[in-house]
């Protein structure tokens, strides 16, 4: 990834070194030549000036020799000062320092000419004078920038006069001319060429300005370096030839090969780091592709859908791996095939071919179809195909998609629920009862039974009125057990006269029949609440308990009547009485109006008595008329106490024939009580009067003779109940006697009818009591029986009645 890019640096790196290389290879170059061309300009100069030494030389031994005076030397002077334009002036000094010829360029300023006859002044001049006269040898003068003659360069040949000293010549010359003339035009042509004194000023010539430091550095430029200087050798140290170059275009063409290389390597990177990114991003969506393509697959291979794809022409292109495994074959064996496919039934491939051809010309079926598909063992299996259009990326169809999903399953399920929903409907239509669903709050009949339909039709009206009458049940529960259903016949597990259940008996005056109705609530299929109703016929049972009511009712009324038969020789005995009075009141009157011996006053005390007892035995006969009166039964809030009083005083009749004594209790505050008072007055006076018979038959002494009565309020299981109980002290009941006790018709006496207890119970029972019979003892023997009862009461009949302390007669 990286290679390329170092690469291209390398090969930046060395273009940058061989570039460099190079450069510095011309660097040398051009410091060679520059030192070559100042020697070589160094040469020239030397030359000029040593041929005008030797000129110079040669006037000065022709004036030793007198063979030039004053006028010769002036004409030699002109002509050469002519002819060599770097002489400036030529001076003929003598040996007193004193001028004696001179001539000067006409270009030389006055104050710098020597006047002939002048002496020289002391100074500069002078001194090389002197050191000529010294030496007895041309001396050049060390030109300095700063001096008077600055820009000229003496030369002192001195004059040998035999043997002695004699003067000198002076030749002056002008250093820029001596450069201008003295060095040859090709070499300052290419360089910067200057003439500079001992200490390094210029005094003549250019100099290339110095370059910025930074461009000193930069490997393209050429360094200051590039420049030599040599002193000029006649004069010495003191004057020096320096030549710089100039910059060369070079470098600008070095530079700019060096950018356009610069930029080419950094477009270089730059596309290597965009191609690298690029490569990358295209690495990171390859694997992204074949994460997708090995999701895909794995999809495409765990799906249990068999996809199978036709080309145009119905060629298959494509099966995957659910389709091979379905069929049977290999995915080498399918593709490539024409119709007719190997999976298809021979029987029916005329069929398949006709639908396939049906498919290519584009007449799908959005449902798909049902086929019967042939595996490579032979066996057969049920399908659904679906087919679809191909299209690939420009919108043109491709081909034709297929996917084939195996129903055998479902369609053993569903022939398995057709089966169960047919038992289950079959059961349903059979049941003796009519079943109804329907929504909460809707008009819809979700579902009804035969005997529903032919009871109301197949609308909800009956299924509403059967709801209204028998009254909305509890709001339904909310658990799961609404849920539960018989995994039979499907209906509700729980109980239909559960709490939540609505269960009452109505009576249809459309259908004349008495129906038992039980609702519940359930979640319909769909999740909606509904209401389901089942109703059965209870007509007859209705009837026959109507039956059995009536046929009790007038059981009771004879059991009254045989009580009261029964006691028919007391109520005789005691109608007796009164009627006896009124016999004998009338009597006495009759006597005593007779004998006229009775007043007014004691006639009407005499008639007063006799209407009492008249009263009397009236009273006896309405109490005996109201009990045994047939009437219907006929409950209604009853007073204890009255109930009490009355029965106590029919049974009173029988009880004081038989000479037992009576006593009786009743508590305080008893509530009254929701029973049919006659009904009640008859147990009691029935146990009264078998308690009386039981102590006849035991023969108690007078003393013994007692039956006790006793009405308090109590409590069984929680619920508030008055219990009656009635003693008495007779021979109690034997253990046969006590298994047979309520069993109608048994009787241990001789004229018993043996139907009196068991009619008590029936009615106790009736009014939602109890009643039983126990012995009591006294030691190991039997001193009598108490038979008690109590009757609930209930909440509506809970206020209190009864006098304020308790009643005993
Ligand atoms: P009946 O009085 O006509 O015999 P009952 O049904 O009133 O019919 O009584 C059934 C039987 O129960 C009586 O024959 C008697 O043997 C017994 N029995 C009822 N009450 C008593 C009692 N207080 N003491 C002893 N035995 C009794």
């Amino acid at each position: 990834m990286l290679a390329p890019l170092a690469a291209v640096l390398l090969f930046l790196a060395a273009i940058v070194s061989a570039f460099g290389y190079l450069r510095l290879e011309e660097m040398e170059r051009e410091q060679e030549a520059v030192k070559r061309d100042v020697e070589y300009a160094q040469q020239r100069v030397r030359l000029r000036l040593l041929e005008r030494q030797e000129q110079l030389m040669r006037i000065a031994r022709d004036i030793s020799n007198k063979e030039v005076d004053e006028e010769e030397f002036m004409g030699r002077a002109e002509s050469m000062v002519i002819q060599y334009p770097e002489l400036q002036a030529l001076s003929w000094i003598d040996e007193r320092r004193r001028v004696k010829a001179s001539y000067a360029a006409p270009s030389v300023a006055v104050n710098q000419q020597h006047i002939p006859g002048e002496v020289l002044r002391p100074g500069e001049t002078e001194s090389m004078y002197g050191l000529a006269r010294d030496l007895l040898q041309p001396v050049y003068s060390q030109p300095g920038a700063e001096t008077d003659s600055a820009g000229l360069l003496q030369l002192h040949v001195p004059l040998t006069d035999q043997g002695r000293f004699g003067g000198v010549i002076l030749g002056e010359y002008s250093i820029d001319s001596l450069l201008r003339y003295g060095v040859p035009s090709e070499v300052s042509a290419k360089y910067a060429v200057a003439l500079l004194d001992g200490k390094g000023r210029l005094l003549a010539g250019s100099t290339v300005p110095v370059r910025s430091p930074i461009a000193s550095w930069l490997p393209w430029t050429a360094p200051q370096a590039n420049e030599y200087e040599v002193p000029v050798s006649p004069v010495g140290n003191g004057l020096v030839i320096r030549a710089q170059a100039y910059r060369t275009s070079l470098g600008v063409i070095g530079s700019g090969l060096f950018w356009l290389v610069g930029t080419l390597s950094a477009m270089t990177a730059w596309m290597l780091i965009g191609n690298w990114r690029h490569t990358r991003r295209r690495l990171q969506a390859q694997r992204a592709l074949v994460a997708e393509t090995n999701f895909r697959r794995a999809m495409e291979n765990s799906m249990l859908t068999g996809m199978r794809a036709l080309d145009m022409q119905g060629r298959i292109t494509y099966v995957n791996a659910a389709f091979c495994q379905m069929t049977g074959w290999s995915e080498a064996e399918l593709v490539g095939r024409t119709p007719p496919f190997p999976y298809w039934p021979e029987e029916d491939r005329e069929l398949l071919a006709d639908r396939l051809e049906d498919e290519l010309q584009g007449r799908t079926r959005p449902g798909g179809f049902q086929v019967r598909v042939k595996r490579k063992d032979g066996s057969r299996f049920d399908a659904r195909l679906y087919m679809s259009p191909l299209v690939d990326a420009k919108g043109r169809q491709t081909g034709w998609m297929t996917s084939m999903t195996d129903i055998t399953e479902p369609n053993r399920i569903r022939e398995q629920l057709q089966a169960s929903h047919e038992r289950f409907t079959t059961v349903l239509e059979a049941l003796d009862a009519s079943v109804s669903v329907a929504p909460l709050g809707s008009e819809e009949l979700l579902f009804a039974n035969k005997l529903y339909r032919q009871w109301f039709g197949t609308n909800t009206a009956g299924h509403l009125q059967m709801v209204a009458q028998a009254g909305v049940p509890d709001q339904p529960r909310t658990d799961e057990s609404l849920d539960e259903v018989d995994s039979f016949v499907g209906l509700p597990t729980g109980q239909l006269e559960a709490v939540q259940a609505g269960n009452a008996e109505i009576f249809v005056h459309e259908l004349g029949k008495w129906l038992e109705v039980r609702s519940r609530y359930l979640n319909w299929v769909d999740g909606r609440l509904a209401q389901m109703v089942i109703t059965t016929d209870i007509t007859a049972r209705r009837l026959a308990e109507e039956q059995a009511a009536a046929q009790a009712e007038r059981a009771q009324t004879a059991s009254r009547l045989i009580t009261m038969g029964e006691m028919a020789s007391s109520v005789a005995h005691e109608l007796n009485q009164p009627l006896t009075a009124i016999n004998n009141y009338c009597n006495g009157m009759v006597s005593r109006i007779k004998g006229k011996q009775i007043q007014e006053q004691d006639l009407l005390a005499a008639l007063d008595k006799t209407a009492r007892q008249a009263q009397r035995a009236g009273q006896i006969i309405q109490r005996i008329r109201t009990f045994v009166k047939r009437s219907e039964p006929n409950r209604q809030l009853a007073d204890v106490t009255q109930m009490v009083t009355e029965a106590v005083e029919l049974a009173e009749i029988e009880l004081r024939r038989r000479n037992v004594r009576l006593s009786h209790y009743v508590a305080a505050r008893l509530p009254q009580l929701m029973v049919d008072p006659i009904l009640i007055e008859q147990v009691l006076v029935n146990l009264l009067k078998n308690a009386a018979e039981s102590i006849e038959l035991a023969q108690r002494p007078t003393a013994r003779r007692s039956v006790e009565l006793r009405v308090v309020p109590k409590s069984v299981e929680g619920q508030p109940v008055v219990e009656f109980s009635v003693r008495d002290s007779g021979q109690g009941l034997a253990p046969e006697v006590m298994a047979r006790l309520y069993e109608a018709f048994f009787s241990t006496k001789a004229e018993g009818m043996g139907i009196g207890l068991s009619l008590c119970r029936s009615i106790v029972e009736s009014h939602q009591g109890r009643m039983l019979a126990e012995n009591i003892y006294n030691g190991t023997e039997v001193a009598g029986c108490l038979f008690s009862f109590w009757i609930p009461v209930s909440g509506a009949t809970n206020n209190i009645a009864g006098k304020d302390a308790g009643v005993t007669a």
